[in-house]
């Protein structure tokens, strides 16, 4: 399967400046790869329309880079004061949204019946939703699986059979934003049972990812593991560095 890595900007950076040249670096960077490695940017919303067009000028069009919202509404239209739906996000150019990312569960009070919603709403608008599902404090295997397990349940009861537009993310919240990442053979053993699990309920291969303090350093641990199809990054997409060092890495692997 190819890999996937999605750099998630959270809120940041502050200006559009800024954006443009973290933009502009990881356009350089990924134009090095080969086709077995895809990269999605995940920008604050009022930066994808301008990013769009600099992906598809009427020169050229970049292939190595996919845009991802980092949220969407639970409606296509209407009085909704403050949100952004699926429709609006692929009319300038969006290919992905990540929902469920714990952030949005924890400090927004999103539940899982509104993220089933968005991603319906992601489906029925041919934009691919980065399910972001993980155990909220460290705990042992089993009842990390168990609730891992109810949160798929919920959060895709729309999903059918012949569904492919899919990606799963397993982020342990308490290994987010940090120096903490999960054990690497946990983290590859758990995107088994999840792959394993879409594999009998639903008959589906579906990538699943891996996201949590992973920077160019700690990695290399991840990288061993074939079952791991590619990784979410926060932090460490905002440095040049990282990103350079990030996707050398998996492309070489
Ligand atoms: C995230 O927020 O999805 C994430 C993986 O962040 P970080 O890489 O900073 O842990």
């Amino acid at each position: 399967m190819k890999k996937l890595v999605v750099f998630n900007w959270k809120m940041n950076p502050s200006s559009f400046q800024k954006a443009k040249k973290l933009f502009d670096f990881s356009l350089k960077q990924s134009r090095k790869l080969s086709a077995h490695l895809s990269v999605v940017i995940a920008p604050p919303f009022v930066y994808l329309e301008h990013f769009f067009y600099l992906l598809n000028s009427k020169f050229k069009k970049e292939k190595g880079i996919s845009l991802a919202a980092q949220n969407v509404s639970f409606k296509n239209e209407g009085s909704f004061t403050g949100e952004i739906s699926a429709k609006m996000l692929k009319d300038i150019g969006v290919s992905y949204v990540i929902v469920g990312h714990s952030e949005r569960r924890y400090l927004f009070g999103e539940n899982d019946s509104l993220i089933a919603e968005k991603i319906k709403r992601a489906w029925e608008n041919k934009i691919t939703p980065i399910l972001c599902v993980g155990e909220k404090k460290r705990s042992s295997f089993s009842s990390a699986w168990s609730f891992v397990r109810k949160q798929i349940e919920k959060d895709l009861v729309f999903l059918k059979k012949r569904e492919k537009n899919l990606v799963i993310a397993y982020e342990p919240v308490w290994s987010i934003g940090g120096n903490k990442p999960v054990d690497s053979l946990r983290a590859s053993l758990m995107i088994e049972k999840i792959k394993s699990f879409l594999k009998e309920r639903f008959h589906l291969l579906l990538p699943v990812l891996y996201g949590g303090s992973v920077d160019c350093q700690k990695i290399d641990d991840f990288l061993k593991y074939s079952q791991i199809d590619g990784f979410l990054v926060g932090s460490a997409s905002l440095s040049l560095r990282e990103i350079k060092c990030l996707l050398t890495k998996v492309d070489n692997f």
